[in-house]
């Protein structure tokens, strides 16, 4: 069972930390609301600790980030007791359950357990375009029968086109919804990782879903042979 902390206060981190591997859990923990977002997006965790007030990005907009994201990992939120915010605000936003401080570490490993008992709690829907299917649940996508391997950042990438589909958008919308907020490289990298899914989702399908809008972003849409694809491009 793999667990990730996120809690700025070193010392109740470490204090946790080294109880729940006691427990027999893997625990990684990370001290700013931003390396927490990115390691709950690039590994797999079976319950995420996500303390509320945290430095750079604040524990709910981690927890909305992740779920914009479809990431479904069971958090359980460690929250102060005269916080701004309260229990009913962790719920809304899709916590599934909250702790108040200070606490029992006992309480915290059962509610644990509990929660690696219960699992993913939203069961979304697989979202469908033409013949490519993306599980959000399993994190698979396929063209017809075949599953297309992707890396997390291609699967990001081709989940916010897919909900966006047969819309122009921009490089600067893709980098906004699919990077961390924290990167600060160019917007070039969005026109590699679009040539990547291209060779993933459409080349060796013979079609052309995925196509440069010149000048405005990209048009993901529903299946279209590689030639009429071309054509439309030439026109654009
Ligand atoms: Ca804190």
């Amino acid at each position: 069972m793999r667990i990730l902390m996120v809690e700025d206060e070193a010392a109740l981190a470490e204090t946790v930390r080294r109880g729940l591997s006691n427990e027999g859990f893997v625990v990684d923990v990370m001290h700013d609301g931003v390396s927490g977002l990115s390691a709950a997006t690039e590994n797999s965790y079976d319950v995420i600790l996500l303390d509320l007030m945290l430095p750079l990005k604040n524990g709910y907009d981690v927890l909305r980030e992740l779920r914009a994201r479809s990431i479904w990992t069971p958090v359980l939120m460690l929250t102060a007791k005269d916080g701004e915010y309260d229990e009913t605000d962790a719920f809304d936003l899709g916590a599934d359950d909250y702790l108040t401080k200070p606490f029992s570490f006992l309480v915290l490993v059962a509610r644990v357990r509990a929660l690696v008992r219960r699992g993913a709690p939203e069961r979304p829907v697989v979202l469908t375009l033409g013949t490519l299917t993306l599980d959000p649940v399993t994190r698979t996508v396929r063209r017809g029968d075949s599953t297309i391997g992707l890396t997390a950042r291609e699967y990001g990438l081709l989940q916010y086109l897919m909900r966006r589909h047969d819309q122009v958008v921009s490089k600067s919308e893709i980098l906004d919804n699919v990077w961390d907020p924290a990167f600060d490289g160019g917007d070039n990298v969005v026109e590699v990782y679009i040539g990547y899914l291209r060779r993933k989702i459409d080349a060796p399908f013979g079609v052309q879903t995925l196509v440069t809008v010149r000048g405005m972003g990209y048009l993901l849409s529903a299946d279209r042979s590689a030639a009429a694809g071309a054509s439309q491009q030439r026109g654009a």
